[in-house]
């Protein structure tokens, strides 16, 4: 679609998502940009997912405080706003119309908001039921976390009255406590692993509370139902035997991707493993001038993690807009099994990532893991944990493991030691 004679509005920074990772970017930069600071997001209101996030449990790292999401998400864009950043809402990126020219879309028509700067900041989703490939009739009443909440809390619609969650992570917790809200009580969750994603204490205390069966080593093979669900089909990874569980609600949960569509049809280069942008350092992408920060490059953090980003970008996006290049690369990580994916994918030089920590996603469980940094062959470095490598969640390594690496040497791979327990 053809973009000529759209009007231009110019910004110094466009920042593209108003959840806590783009308001909080929003707010480190307002104060320090001379020029205007937009913030562009899609829905009625900013805020992100806290938004739709009834329960507390949000803001420990980034505020110090433990609040609800919607209290969370009202703290946030009063902090942008009170720093002199534009939040429009309404309004969505559609495409790209040059280097760091976006179109907008929203009600009153299009446009393209040329700036300096862009940082992405789109977050992720959760595969809905297509990109899980579960088979049986298409009724209503399944539902992503997202879509679940977004139906009960901003919608006040009802979720039906049983359900099986699928999945048994943090997230899946969330869902169980927004379908308790609605009044539909989880019968079961399901869970391919051996044992829940989810923190044991919160684990423990959903079961106390809430009392779902917890069907481990398990995926589901069938939804069934003509209008409503009906029921599912739950089958043993390990012996193949199958039950049926009555419900008429579905959850899915957790299984996330980023919202990458925007980063991709930009030609910003993404990351083969954690599907969102690669970044260096300073959340800086492979495009000049655009950075990329929160949900979209770990999906799923924790809404400080991906806050915490937004502060840590705006120093980046300020050198860029003094005109100062970024430092050398020193090290490219890769993540090694049982690691699916690390970011940032490359160090700069004198540039420490967020918060001092590499992200990695582990697809094993360690309780004591013991890291391995490995370039050339070599080792460089062994840090033991004194936290778990789990599924499900994201695990923080102390970016002082791979400080002795070689500037001029190969790849760093990330791993943990096979005997530690
Ligand atoms: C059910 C659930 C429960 C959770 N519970 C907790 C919890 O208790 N504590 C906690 O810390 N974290 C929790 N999290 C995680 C937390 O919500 C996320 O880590 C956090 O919201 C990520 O922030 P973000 O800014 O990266 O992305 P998001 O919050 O997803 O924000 C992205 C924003 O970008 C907008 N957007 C996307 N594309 C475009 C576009 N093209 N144009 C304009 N706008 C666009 C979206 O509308 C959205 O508002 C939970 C998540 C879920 C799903």
């Amino acid at each position: 679609m053809t973009t000529a004679g759209l009007p231009v509005e110019r910004v110094r920074v466009a920042v593209v998502g108003g959840g806590p990772s783009g308001l909080t970017a929003a707010a480190a930069l307002a104060r320090r940009v001379d020029g205007e600071v937009r913030v562009i997001e899609r829905e009625d209101a900013a805020g992100g997912i806290p938004r739709h996030s009834a329960h507390p449990g949000y803001g420990v790292r980034d505020l110090h405080r433990f609040v609800s999401g919607p209290a969370y998400a009202r703290r946030l864009v009063a902090a942008a706003g009170d720093s002199g950043a534009t939040v429009h809402t309404q309004a969505q990126v559609t495409g790209w119309d040059g280097d760091r020219r976006l179109v907008v879309t929203s009600p009153r028509g299009r446009h393209v908001v040329e700036a300096d700067a862009v940082v992405l900041a789109t977050g992720a989703r959760e595969r809905p039921r297509a990109a899980r490939w579960i088979p049986g009739d298409r009724p209503e009443g399944v539902y992503t976390t997202g879509e679940l909440q977004n139906l009960v809390h901003l919608h006040h619609a009802p979720a039906g009255r049983r359900a099986v969650v699928v999945g048994a992570e943090l997230v899946s917790w969330s869902a169980v406590l927004t379908l308790r809200e609605a009044g539909c009580r989880t019968v079961a969750m399901t869970c391919g692993r051996d044992r829940p994603e989810a923190h044991l204490a919160v684990t423990w205390a959903g079961r106390l509370a809430l009392r779902p069966r917890l069907l481990t080593r398990t995926r589901v093979v069938r939804i069934s139902g003509r209008d409503r669900v009906e029921s599912v089909l739950v089958e043993d990874v390990d012996t193949g035997t199958r039950t049926l569980v009555p419900c008429d609600t579905v959850v899915l949960t957790g299984d996330w991707v980023p919202d990458h569509e925007l980063a991709r049809s930009g030609g910003v280069g993404l990351d083969r493993a954690t599907l969102g942008p690669a970044v260096d350092s300073s959340l800086r992408t492979s495009a000049t001038g655009v950075y990329a920060v929160g949900n979209l490059l770990h999906p799923v953090d924790t809404a400080d993690g991906a806050a915490l980003d937004g502060r840590h970008v705006a120093a980046g996006v300020l050198a860029h807009l003094a005109g100062v290049g970024a430092p050398p690369v020193t090290v490219e990580l890769v993540a090694a099994a049982p690691f699916r994916w690390v970011t940032p994918q490359r160090l700069l030089l004198g540039i420490e990532p967020p918060r001092g920590h590499l992200l990695l996603w582990p697809e094993a469980y360690q309780r004591l893991p013991v890291v391995r940094a490995v370039q050339d062959g070599r080792v460089l470095a062994r840090h033991r944990l004194s936290w778990p490598a789990a599924p499900g969640r994201v695990f923080r390594v102390p970016a002082g493991l791979v400080a002795s690496a070689n500037p001029h040497g190969g790849p760093v791979e990330l791993g943990l030691e096979r005997d530690a327990r």
